[in-house]
């Protein structure tokens, strides 16, 4: 796509019509911005964020786990891509010599279940070991003996991936939109306020301030705005802001480094900074954005899992607590992306993360461009992960720990 006229400039500053526009410049529309512009061939890129300092997004509230350990082969391939791709962000996003950081720590991630979890962990096992993942399967005395401090009187089995990690989650977002400006893409701070649908197409997107953008196409990836968004298109999303607390505490009794512990019942926290970040995630929650911190929720419901599986964390200090939001996807909990066959060819969703989407977010990005630059995807197959799966209602949830 190239070109790009400058009809619509009714309001305020001129602005450049664009080839593409992208709706959100979280870390998944700035990484879209990022490999449209690093393309070449993509026109004019511009990306519409309402909110520069990103005060209500995911992305600088997420707690920046990047794993291998899924079960559908999807995310495990997306992850194979997008860790490595962290791990050199400062080769793939360095602007003027300036590198960013994002921290990124090999750390690993430890996924514990029950006794009756352990078929699923194995099964779970197989796959990412054929994919490729460093993944080690532990008995409770083996892991007793990896993690000393960890109670493991009720853990069936383990996996540990000891090369996936952490990341911090607004260097990602920063990295990926300085780098995608500095390779031509343009940020608006506005917000969409209407699609204007004609045939098979998205043909008119009118902001806030009243302008009216004419791209060939948009690309939404609003996080947890983005059922709405899709809904002025007519495209309907099962994708919905669910709150999730996390929390930062300290604990002055020395135990052994640990990788991002997660288990079935929502625990997940890791080593942060001097601390620990984390908490227990509550699936269960009623939809909507809740911006009010329950204080409670860490004593009550966080601390006596951390307690349990740590028993020196008896004594811990809470620093902070905050809420942020997952853009939920109700059918499966696993992202919905592309178009909308047959209806809407340019108008292409990125969301429905439901917790996976910093980890996920350079193959995402990628798949992004090569949709709409080249029609289809050319180096990891998502068709699985589309649309249409949710006009079926054919949910592609990931089984075990999500
Ligand atoms: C507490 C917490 C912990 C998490 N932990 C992890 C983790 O460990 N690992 C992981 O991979 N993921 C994690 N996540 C999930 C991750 O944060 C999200 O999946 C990811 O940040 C989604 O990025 P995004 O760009 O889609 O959304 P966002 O970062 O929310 O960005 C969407 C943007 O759209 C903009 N927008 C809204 N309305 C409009 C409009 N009308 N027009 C234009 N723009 C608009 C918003 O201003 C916003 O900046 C966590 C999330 C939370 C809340």
């Amino acid at each position: 796509m190239d070109g790009g006229d400058s009809r619509g400039k009714s309001f305020g500053e001129p602005v450049t019509q664009p080839d593409v526009l992208i709706i959100g410049g979280g870390v998944i529309g700035s990484a879209a911005a990022f490999f449209l512009t690093r393309a070449g061939n993509a026109g004019h890129v511009t990306v519409l964020e309402p909110d520069p300092l990103y005060s209500q997004a995911a992305t600088p509230r997420a707690s920046g786990g990047a794993r291998r350990l899924f079960s559908r082969p999807e995310n495990i391939k997306m992850s194979n891509y997008s860790i490595p791709f962290y791990e050199n962000f400062a080769e793939h996003c360095t602007v003027d010599g300036e590198a960013p950081e994002i921290g990124f720590k090999r750390d690993g991630y430890l996924f514990i279940v029950p006794p009756e979890g352990v078929g699923i962990i194995e099964r779970n096992h197989a796959l990412q070991t054929s994919l490729g993942v460093k993944v080690d399967l532990l008995d409770p005395d083996a892991l007793k003996r990896r993690f000393p401090a960890m109670n493991v009187s009720d853990i069936g089995a383990a996996s540990h991936a000891p090369e996936d990690g952490c990341l911090e989650p607004n260097g990602a977002l920063q990295g990926f939109r300085r780098k995608a400006r500095s390779q031509g893409a343009e940020y608006l701070a506005e917000k969409v306020v209407g699609l204007a649908v004609e045939g098979t197409a998205v043909r008119e997107v009118t902001l806030g301030s009243g302008r009216v953008l004419r791209p060939k196409a948009v690309i939404c990836a609003a996080g947890t705005w983005s059922a709405d968004i899709a809904a002025m298109a007519g495209m309907m999303l099962p994708v919905e802001p669910m709150q999730r607390h996390d929390h930062f505490w300290e604990c002055r009794v020395e135990m052994e480094r640990l990788p991002f512990v997660k288990d079935l019942n929502g625990l997940g926290f890791h080593n942060w900074d001097r601390g620990y970040a984390g908490s227990v995630v509550d699936f269960g929650v009623a939809a909507g954005h809740n911006w009010e911190v329950d204080h409670g929720y860490f004593q009550r419901v966080v601390w006596p899992h951390i307690a349990h599986r740590f028993p020196v964390m008896e004594e811990l200090k809470l620093r902070d607590s905050w809420v942020g939001h997952y853009d939920r996807n109700r059918l499966d909990g696993n992202m919905i992306l592309g178009n909308w066959p047959g209806k809407l060819d340019n108008f292409f969703v990125a969301c429905g993360f439901s917790g996976h989407g910093l980890m996920h977010a350079p193959a995402v990005g990628r798949a992004l461009a090569e949709l709409v630059l080249q029609g289809g995807y050319q180096t990891l197959d998502l068709g699985r992960m589309g649309y249409q799966r949710v006009l079926a209602n054919e949910p592609y949830a990931e089984s075990g720990i999500r």
